[in-house]
């Protein structure tokens, strides 16, 4: 622990006073990604920067940057970051909290009159949610070079509207270009949007990682017909065998705690109640934090199906891989930090991986990264009903606050000053 704390009553009151800017009937925001709501959000966030002093710089996917200087101004920055979009209908704190608490990191380093050796920055990630445009965390993913610029630009909403549209009725078109900026190391405080630490009575989730992803089309192929001239034992009826093959699924998400395996879509081709479908279309997401273990559930389940010889009554099942997002670790030294800084603050903690993804997953490829957890009620997210008890939000801004100033070069409090 450094001895300083940040202002929890002001951070609260700036998640409260965000929260009215998109907010919903039922007490949610709706901020979609570059919509006007979204850009008001930017516009209060920015407004609170400027008068702290704090200039801001954008790129031409629209993050935003803003930065304390260190006495070093040549040292990569702390970076601290998440996003100000949300779901439709979506919750106060999703992303919301991680980019204020950032700033009130930033406040309280003025309010104290603390010098850091590194500059420590802000960081606003365009389009984090994914509910407008796809692909989801993609500011980030373009400023570490996962997507390239010209696609994101591309990428349209249900409407047709694409990004480069949206960016240059904000002004953002004229911005630098992505991925032009030192990260020294990269924090995100986020609430869990899962019910562990609340059911556990956790303050603080040390996030060591996320999970590998695999998502696969599975397709069973037989031949379509009439439902009432072809006898039963001619047919070549996919949907026989959808059962087995789901089951096949589901065991593979039954091997260990950590797995998880979900079918989101199921799909029958044409989908008429008096044709035997040909065709049954399923989609499938395979999650494990350790990538062999999910490589193992990918192994079962290919196997599994193969053993299910359905090429007798002929029917063909594909199972096709189209994504995989490898397992995240984030930096044991950071991890360390947020564990030593919970710690020592009396805030009880657990280790976690995050079953949700985040704009740090990209930020792990560019420098040392990890991520602060704290609880949120009922496990519920992405949901007007999201909510984070205002001592946890102080709790998870403190232990940022406290690996922030670690990681940017103040060791400890010495005598009152730094
Ligand atoms: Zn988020």
């Amino acid at each position: 622990m450094t001895g300083y704390s940040v202002d929890g009553t002001r951070l609260w009151s700036r998640l409260m006073d965000m929260a009215e800017i998109g907010s919903t009937t039922n007490g949610g925001s709706h901020r979609l990604s570059l919509s006007q709501d979204d850009e008001d959000g930017r516009e209060l966030f920015l407004a609170w920067c400027k008068n702290r002093g704090f200039a801001p710089v954008f790129d031409k996917i629209g993050n935003l940057f803003v930065r304390r200087a260190g006495r070093n101004p040549a040292a990569p920055p702390v970076v601290i970051g998440s996003h100000l979009d949300t779901q439709p209908n979506g919750g106060r704190f999703d992303g919301v909290l991680g980019v204020l608490a950032g700033l009130e990191v930033l406040e309280t380093l003025e309010d104290l009159g603390i010098a850091t050796e590194t500059p420590v920055e802000v960081a606003v990630w365009t389009n984090e949610e994914g509910a407008r445009f796809q692909p989801a965390m993609m500011g980030s993913g373009v400023h570490c070079g996962v997507h390239p610029l010209a696609e994101a630009l591309a990428a349209a909403d249900a409407s047709g509207v694409p990004v480069a549209r949206e960016l240059k009725r904000f002004g953002y078109d004229s911005g630098m270009e992505p991925g032009n900026r030192a990260t020294g190391s990269y924090l995100e405080l986020h609430i869990e949007q899962g019910p562990v630490l609340e059911q556990e009575e956790k303050t603080i989730g040390v996030v060591t990682g996320g999970q590998a992803i695999r998502w696969y089309t599975l397709t069973l192929s037989g031949e379509e017909t009439h439902a009432g001239p072809m006898p039963m034992a001619m047919r070549r009826d996919p949907v026989r065998h959808l059962a087995a093959v789901t089951e096949l699924v589901y065991r593979s998400g039954l091997t260990d705690p950590d797995a998880r395996a979900t079918i989101g879509k199921i799909e029958t081709l044409p989908g008429s109640i008096n044709v035997m479908p040909g065709q049954v279309c399923l989609s499938v997401d395979l999650r494990h934090p350790g990538e062999a273990a999910l490589e193992h559930m990918h192994g079962a389940l290919a196997e599994g199906i193969a053993r299910l010889n359905t090429a007798a009554e002929g029917v063909d099942i594909r199972l096709e891989q189209i994504w995989h997002s490898p397992a995240v670790s984030f930096d044991a030294q950071l991890i360390e930090a947020v564990r030593t800084g919970a710690a020592a603050r009396g805030y009880p903690s657990r280790d976690m991986v995050s079953g949700a993804g985040h704009d740090a997953f990209h930020l792990a490829k560019l420098a040392p990264a990890t991520m602060i957890f704290v609880p949120c009620r009922d496990g519920i997210s992405h949901n007007a009903r999201e909510y984070t008890a205002p001592e946890h939000v102080e709790a998870g801004a403190n232990v940022l606050l406290d690996v922030a100033l670690q990681a940017a070069g103040v060791r400890a409090l010495a005598g009152g000053t730094a």
